[in-house]
């Protein structure tokens, strides 16, 4: 996967962010204060011009443009949280032109490391975590079983659907929604939808990717 599909991922992942804004904020008006649809959206749109701006040639630097951007334009939690995934993912890339599985799943699991340094969230706690950690042992399982770029990506993004399904029964022991305590129940965290939406977004991309003949 070269700067192209990095690029595209990225611009997919505004556009899913977007075209889910209004259900990413519902989710977190039920545990939340109804505003991650609004932070994403905003910070994603901010990534756009970025990338528009600013040259970024491979795709360590798309992702840390991405994650910079983040960090700087998205109040709330989720804009450090993320950031910090796209920059550890981005400087775990490092100056590669091109990312096969094997980087691709050592960047996941250094976004995975970045997120719990910083919000010490474990499996668990119904947060984004529980979307991005079984979507990193997928993407590192079914590379290691020898499974196509286009196989393990879609095997992560998967992971990552089953993972913040799972949310809607655990008790929430971070952030906002562990206000709530027990009455958190009952509801996906909006966290882990999106951390769904990005990493579908980057099946589809590497798809697209894969459909067109690219290495
Ligand atoms: P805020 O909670 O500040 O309003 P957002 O609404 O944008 O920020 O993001 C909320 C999401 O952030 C949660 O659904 C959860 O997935 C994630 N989150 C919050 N705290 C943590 C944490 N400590 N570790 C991992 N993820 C967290
Ligand atoms: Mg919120």
């Amino acid at each position: 996967m070269d700067t192209n599909v990095f690029r595209a991922w990225i611009t997919s992942s505004a556009g899913v962010i977007e075209a889910n804004r209004d259900h990413l904020t519902q989710l977190d008006a039920a545990i939340g204060d109804a505003d991650h649809g609004i932070n994403l959206a905003r910070g994603f749109a901010a990534v756009l011009a970025a990338l528009d701006a600013k040259p970024a040639a491979t795709p360590g630097a798309v992702l840390i443009l991405t994650g910079s951007t983040l960090i700087s334009k998205v109040g709330g939690a989720s804009g450090p949280l993320y950031g910090t995934a796209f920059r550890r993912a981005g400087q775990a890339l490092g100056a590669a032109e091109d990312v096969d599985l094997a980087a691709l799943g050592q960047a996941l699991e250094a976004a995975l490391a970045g997120v719990q340094q910083l919000g010490a969230a474990r499996e668990g706690d119904k947060t984004m975590v529980d979307a991005l950690a079984p979507a990193t042992r997928a993407l590192a399982k079914a590379a290691a079983e020898g499974a196509t770029q286009a196989d393990a990506l879609a095997a992560a993004a998967a992971a990552a659907a089953e993972g913040a399904a799972a949310t809607v029964s655990m008790e929430a022991r971070k952030g906002r929604a562990s206000y709530l305590g027990p009455r958190s129940v009952g509801h996906e965290d909006p966290g882990a939808a999106s951390t769904v939406l990005i990493l579908t977004a980057l099946r589809d991309a590497a798809a697209r990717d894969a459909g067109t003949g690219a290495p």
